[in-house]
């Protein structure tokens, strides 16, 4: 019997981004479109008898139960009552605190593995269940694929498969705080929100323009005051001939959609010559924890 897997943990863009409103409990109300990219980190997961280890090969990430990964694997635990233990290693490629819900991925690969390495059989829906203790997007990381996430992100509905197209995507050097992010937007203030719906029938129809020129983040405008770089980027992404940019999440990390491969790969080595956290990646459909 097999007590050792490598699974891929993807990122994950918002094609849109939306915010309703501030719950009295002060969450925010959002609905946004998410898509799974194929850049990821590589989750090696091993059993143990008892206890959970893990390392990061980043040094300034946590490796107690302050990283997601490490919670996933206690919650695995606890909630399904299996006596046993976990090492995991994880190799990070994708860029940290980045509006790449990296850290969310991490935790649904770590669930889904020690589901399958422990025989556990629990469905993705209670899988998703036991992630929305660990985070608002672990439940969609768990899915992956093209969705429309409602609520606080865990309400989630399957979309039409997005196209295949290439994303670039460019991660300048600058931290942004998700919470702090939130926290500044003034809902007074948002004076234009995405049309998700027009982005559906967009989806329905596989038009990657269509979906590209109707991308909306409404908070793309709250980081670009502090960071002016953000809009600097999708400039320079203008001038290189993409379909549609803009930020994802809370950023800083900016993505730009590409038909052609060649034109992708033309955007990826200039953006690269200035921003050293560039990336060629595709939209995939595939979801946490396969591939090898
Ligand atoms: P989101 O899009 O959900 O806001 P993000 O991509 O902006 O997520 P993450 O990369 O998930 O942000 O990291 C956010 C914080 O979470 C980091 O500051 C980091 O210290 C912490 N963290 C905990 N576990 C992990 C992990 N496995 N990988 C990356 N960061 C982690």
């Amino acid at each position: 019997m097999k007590d050792e897997m490598i699974v891929r943990s993807y990122a994950k863009i918002n094609i849109t981004l939306d915010v309703l409103r501030r719950r009295e409990d002060g969450y925010h109300e959002v609905k946004m479109i998410m898509q799974t990219v194929s850049l990821y980190d590589r989750i090696r997961v091993r059993k143990l008898k008892r206890e959970i280890r893990l390392n990061v090969n980043l040094p300034y990430l946590p490796t107690d139960n302050r990283n997601l990964a490490y919670q996933a694997a206690q919650l695995f635990f606890e909630k399904t009552g299996v006596q046993g233990g976990a090492e995991i290693q994880i190799e990070k490629h994708i860029p940290v605190a980045a509006g790449l819900a990296g850290g969310s991925g991490n935790a649904a690969a770590v669930l889904l593995a020690l589901n399958e390495l422990y025989h556990a059989e629990l469905s993705q829906d209670r899988l998703a269940e036991i992630g929305l203790e660990i985070g608002a997007d672990v439940p969609y990381c768990i899915y992956g694929g093209t969705m429309l996430a409602e609520g606080i992100g865990e309400n989630l509905t399957r979309l039409p498969q997005m196209p295949q197209c290439y994303i670039v995507l460019v991660k300048p050097q600058i931290s942004v705080s998700t919470k702090k992010i939130y926290e500044t937007l003034d809902m007074r203030q948002v004076a234009e929100h995405p049309d998700t719906n027009g982005v559906i029938r967009a989806l329905e129809q596989k038009d990657v323009k269509g979906i590209a020129i109707r991308m909306f983040n409404v908070l793309q405008q709250v980081t670009e005051q502090t960071h002016p770089e953000i809009a600097e980027i999708r400039s320079r992404f203008m001038e290189l001939g993409v379909e549609g940019t803009i930020m994802s999440g809370s950023g800083p990390t900016v993505f730009g959609v590409f038909e052609e491969k060649t034109a992708a790969e033309k955007a990826y080595q200039v953006m690269q010559q200035r921003y050293q956290e560039t990336f060629l990646a595709e939209t995939i459909t595939e979801r946490n924890g396969t591939g090898s």
